[in-house]
């Protein structure tokens, strides 16, 4: 089935299709993907539904049960269990049993009431903002998380010799690591408990006065079992001294906010805050998880140091790493085959490849459930948002084809007369072929003469394989000039360069910087199908306060300046020589650009415009009758009298408030005003910021947002330091291939309908996605609602419909199809979800959520809508068992820490550390994220370096996101796609420093440090290496930190252990399934 090329495709090799795959791939998505998480009370040991496994630990027991469905299956990997009671095993109340694992953790005493206490961030530690750190440390200049680090390196090859979309390497993580191992520390509390626990009592928060244990040896083991052989005793007595058993604890990161630690010190005095805004109050924990809140006596009677005693395990909860590494060691050797309808994917952080036999790859769209309630009343019931994400021009590895250009010639793409959907492989073929019957509308059309072909005996056409658009998920249309705007075909393309020349610019290095690289850059415009040079055209503006237009044409012996002052009435001076074609006007291009910082070197302006320049740009565009791009260089708070002038209104006073929404909200409506007109033309517009200061984010990335361009942001931008990051980030910007004037559409089949869309985008009516521009990167989530009821036989079928100007110019339709199941058993849902789309739509949902809502009520409604979803699987799926327990869908278990990431996020719940810039850039950056984005972005990859041989090619398995997983013997490095840290262990050998650093001791390693020196040994290279790969897996460029234990840059590093509670009073992930499992318990009863 290879090498046939009928259907004119661009590419001369057919994907081959096999049935044999399909078939090992069906039967894992049949297993029933659901196990159950449970916390369970002293007082229930034995559920006479399952057989028992049992782990023992001190106030906490753990016991899993494994169903016989599937004998020897391991559903937790290498999990060392002890069987202690087996039998059999009861069905489900409700369909078939969706329980092929269960765990269960009995918790003698679980601290519902007590799940958070509100701990107030340290008095007196005033970590301030990384400005001030920085300051202090004397290191670098005023960089915030999303900031920016001094650089020196060379830039990824891949970025630099402009070969995009580069492979992320192999990611085959040894079968390692298994979280839910038995803690070895600890024996059975269970005889020394004296009386049962309520639901809903507890042992109160966690004491401020816990112990910084590091090092300290774990407590003896009990034998395993021992607990099981009897029942359950009481909870034990409050003892204040040693408790044996409990996980040990590094500057009491598992409990209150951590305390002063040795060397931070307090606030460094005379350190400036950053940018010029007062920095804000300490903001105070969030009330809702105030244990004072639930009567619960006996917690207030205890003294503050008692409360911390029966803490879960955290080995006891669902892991991240276990998840991740189980579907790696399960489904990461086999190609995903599309062939089935309602197959969960292999989850986003798993490495795999993908063969399109009828549905979209994963790569293009990702849902939240591959199995729909058939009524809205269900999906009602169960809350789980109905959700695709769909990046409809993904990049794909190169193992896998690019979806293939059909050409039906002057008749168009062949679609269905009455909902307009694009022939796809559903569409179902009668009457001997000469009509078909809709998929989505179930209308009867007529198939043109020229597309009649003769059915086989099972009512297929018998050309079904030969045509793309029969036979595969995803495809490409040419398109006619009825597709086309005023029903011209488009000319190519132009991408602006608009650079501020202003002070700031010019005195950080920038304009110097930019003009050199683009010398070089423009040779790397993307290109299509193999051809020589782009078609795409260039033009140059700089400007402050007025702005410069550069005539640029190739006749010309040096380039000419024009400069327009009237910014209130924008307009383009000149119309021939302004886009150019590179090789054409090479000479006179580097002219330009060798002049321009020159001629600005001595500059005094300060003041810039803005909103001007965009208008500027548009209409260039506009004059030359094409879509394109600007790149808008751009430094400063643009106060300069325009339209579009800005005031500085940051305000910190205002988080917590029910004025906090303002902060994200656009100052004037003169920006949407001005991206309207922008996507009517297909201008894109992507801005690169420097700001020394406040520049209102939240204004300016309006335009870019809404043109479905990109915003890049170098805070106190310094050449020596950044110009890695930036270059690196702009070569990929330039090279990306990109889609003009898109307008996206999804269709469904009867019964369910889109109804609201998320991402970087503009709508001017309910259905349609219109998108100035639309790169590989970005990814439009989208949300679907009943209107009708669906059938458990035809399933439900979307169709995303991407039009779009290529960028040679050629107007082209990309189609992807997905089928979907429909189910009349909510269990059939509950097995069949994705969490970390689920994830991905909710943390989307909720950062649109602060533009009208105090950020309270977002993160209330998040908590509520999670519960629901939790408590309704309890309610219908989960066998009958005792309130107290935690019952988790195995496909939702890790749903509570997902969501608790989302909740403590800078944008929902900030320290103090970070700014209104930060919040609104990190607000618009997720808007566009794709799952993979949103899973590292939320809960970081944390990678041991010297645990595994250095002679190991993979990556070193991840350990969990919280500082009790760091051994100060080690070195580690975080990344969540934005930032990147390596994180040195005080104790660690100091032949690793060698290799490493080139120093001879640990005191030696300079803190803040961005760049390793290049050493000729195996962990220097092994680690560069890890660093380079990390960041080819990224859309942006991650500047790395040298994090040295108890530094003062270390609390920049624990912002991102997420399992941990934050500074900013965001839970840990213990509190806050105790607090989940608490809502849930309230929705039951
Ligand atoms: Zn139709």
């Amino acid at each position: 089935m290879t090498g046939e090329t009928k259907w004119g495709c661009t590419h001369n090799e057919r994907q081959p299709v096999s049935s044999t795959c399909a078939a090992i791939w069906a039967a894992p998505a049949c297993l029933p993907r659901v196990s159950s998480i449970q916390l369970w009370w002293a007082t229930r040991v034995h559920s006479p539904h399952h057989s028992l496994w049992s782990l023992q630990w001190p106030s906490t027991r753990l016991s899993a049960n494994i169903s016989p469905r599937f004998p020897g299956s391991q559903p937790f990997g290498s999990v060392p269990l002890t069987p202690v009671v087996s039998q059999p095993t009861v069905l489900q109340p409700y369909g078939p049993p969706p329980t092929s694992a269960q765990v269960t953790a009995q918790l003698a005493g679980m601290q519902i009431s007590g799940a958070v206490a509100p701990a107030l961030p340290p008095v007196g530690l005033g970590y301030g903002s990384p400005a001030s750190l920085a300051s202090a440390s004397g290191s670098f200049p005023n960089p915030g998380l999303y900031g920016s680090y001094p650089q020196g390196q060379a830039p990824p090859l891949s970025q630099a010799q402009g070969h995009l979309g580069a492979q992320p390497p192999q990611r085959s993580a040894p079968p390692q690591a298994s979280t839910f191992t038995s803690p070895a520390s600890g024996g059975p509390r269970m005889p020394s408990m004296t009386g049962p626990f309520l639901p809903g009592q507890g042992f109160g928060g966690p004491s401020l006065s816990q112990p910084n244990h590091v090092s300290s040896p774990p407590p003896q083991a009990l034998p395993p079992g021992t607990q099981m052989t009897g029942p359950p005793g009481p909870p034990p007595p409050m003892h204040s001294s040693q408790q044996p058993g409990y996980q040990l604890q590094q500057n009491g990161s598992f409990g209150p906010a951590r305390g002063p630690q040795p060397n931070y010190g307090s606030p460094y005095p005379g350190a400036p805050t950053f940018g010029s805004q007062p920095g804000p109050p300490q903001p105070l924990p969030p009330k809702r998880l105030d244990p004072d809140a639930i009567p619960s006596p006996q917690l207030n009677e205890l003294p503050p140091q008692q409360k911390t005693r029966h803490r879960i395990d955290p080995d006891a909860i669902p892991s991240p790493i276990q998840v991740i590494e189980d579907d790696r060691n399960n489904r990461g050797s086999e190609p995903f085959v599309t062939g089935v309808r309602g197959q969960v994917p292999p989850l986003v952080t798993t490495n795999f490849l993908v063969k399109d036999q009828g549905n979209a790859s994963p790569r293009y769209i990702r849902c939240t459930s591959y199995n729909i309630p058939c009524t809205s009343d269900m999906a009602k019931q169960a809350q789980v948002p109905l959700a695709a994400v769909i990046k409809p021009l993904a990049r794909l590895p190169p193992e896998e084809v690019s979806p293939y250009v059909v050409d039906h010639g002057e008749s168009g793409p062949l679609r269905c007369n009455r909902c307009k959907a694009y022939m796809c492989p559903f569409m179902q073929f009668i009457e001997g072929g000469r009509r078909f019957q809709c998929c989505f509308c179930s209308c009867i059309n007529d198939v043109p003469p020229q597309y009649f072909q003769h059915l086989d005996h099972t009512g297929k056409r018998v050309d079904a394989y030969d045509r793309p658009e029969l036979s595969l998920g995803s495809y490409e249309f040419l398109a006619t000039v009825d597709y086309c705007k005023n029903n011209k075909f488009p000319s190519p393309p132009a991408f602006i360069f608009m650079i501020d020349v202003s002070y700031n610019a010019i005195r950080s290095g920038l304009v110097r910087l930019l003009c050199e690289e683009l010398k070089s850059l423009l040779d790397f415009l993307p290109r299509e199908g193999g051809t020589e040079e782009s078609a795409i055209r260039v033009g140059f503006v700089t400007y402050n306060k007025v702005l410069h237009f550069y005539n640029v044409k190739s006749s010309l012996a040096q380039p000419q300046m024009m400069v327009v002052s009237d910014v209130a009435d924008m307009f383009v001076p000149l119309l021939d020589g302004f886009l150019v074609n590179v090789s054409e006007s090479r000479a006179v291009i580097t002219s330009l650009l060798d002049q321009i910082p020159e001629m600005f070197a001595d500059t005094r302006e300060t003041e810039t415009v803005f909103a001007p320049v965009i208008q500027a740009g548009m209409e260039a565009l506009k004059a030359a009758e094409c879509a394109g791009k600007l790149f808008l260089f751009h430094t400063s708070l643009p106060i300069a009298e325009a339209p579009g002038k800005l005031k500085n209104r940051d305000d910190r006073k205002l988080i917590n408030t029910d004025k906090e929404k303002t902060l994200f909200q656009p100052q004037t409506g003169a920006y949407q005003t001005l991206a309207k007109e922008c996507v009517a033309q297909g201008c894109c517009v992507d801005l690169f910021l420097f700001p020394n200061q406040y520049v209102d984010v939240a204004t300016l990335s309006v335009v870019p947002q809404l043109t479905g361009g990109s915003v890049y942001k170098y805070a106190c931008f310094q050449v020596e330091n950044d110009q890695e990051r930036f270059l690196s980030d702009l070569r990929r910007d330039v090279q990306k291939v990109v889609g003009f004037d898109a307008v996206m559409r999804v269709r469904t089949s009867t019964g369910i309908r889109a109804v609201d869309f998320f991402g970087a985008f503009y709508m001017s009516n309910t259905t349609d996605v219109e998108l100035a521009g639309l790169d590989g990167d970005k990814t439009v989530t989208v949300e679907f609602k009943h209107d009708d009821r669906l059938n458990e036989e035809s399933g439900a079928l979307l169709q995303c419909a991407l039009l779009y100007t290529s960028c040679a110019g050629q107007r082209r339709l990309r189609i992807h199809n997905l089928a979907l199941n429909c189910c009349t058993q909510l269990a059939d849902l509950y097995r069949n979800c994705e969490t970390d789309t689920l994830i991905n739509y909710m943390a989307k949902f909720a950062y649109r959520g602060v533009l009208n809502s105090p950020v309270k009520t977002v993160r209330d409604t998040l908590i509520t809508q999670c519960a629901q979803i939790l408590a309704c699987y309890r309610k219908n799926c989960a066998s009958p068992s005792s309130a107290g327990q935690l019952i988790l869908p195995e496909c939702m278990k890790l749903l509570p820490v997902y969501l608790n990431c989302v909740l403590k996020s800078d944008v929902l719940q900030p320290g103090a550390e970070v700014t209104t810039d930060d919040r609104a850039y990190v607000r618009q950056l997720v808007t566009s994220m794709d799952v993979a984005e949103t899973n590292v972005f939320f809960y970081p990859r944390l990678l041991p370096l010297t645990k595994s041989p250095i002679e190991s090619a993979t990556e070193p398995p991840a350990v969990r996101a919280s500082e009790e997983r760091l051994s100060n013997g080690d070195i580690y490095l975080l990344e969540n796609g934005l930032n990147l840290f390596l994180w040195v262990g005080a104790s660690v050998q100091q032949g690793v420093v060698q290799s490493l650093f080139n120093v001879s001791s640990f005191s030696q390693i300079t803190s803040g440090l961005s760049v390793l020196p290049v050493l000729d040994n195996p962990l220097s290279k092994k680690v560069r290496g890890l660093i380079d790969s990390l960041r080819a897996q990224r859309s942006r460029y991650m500047k790395l930190i040298v994090v040295k234990q108890e530094d003062k840059l270390e609390m920049l590093f624990k912002h991102f252990l997420v399992e941990d509670k934050s500074l900013s009073g965001g839970a840990s992930y213990v509190d806050f399934l105790c607090h989940m499992h608490k809502e849930i318990r309230q929705l039951l009863s």
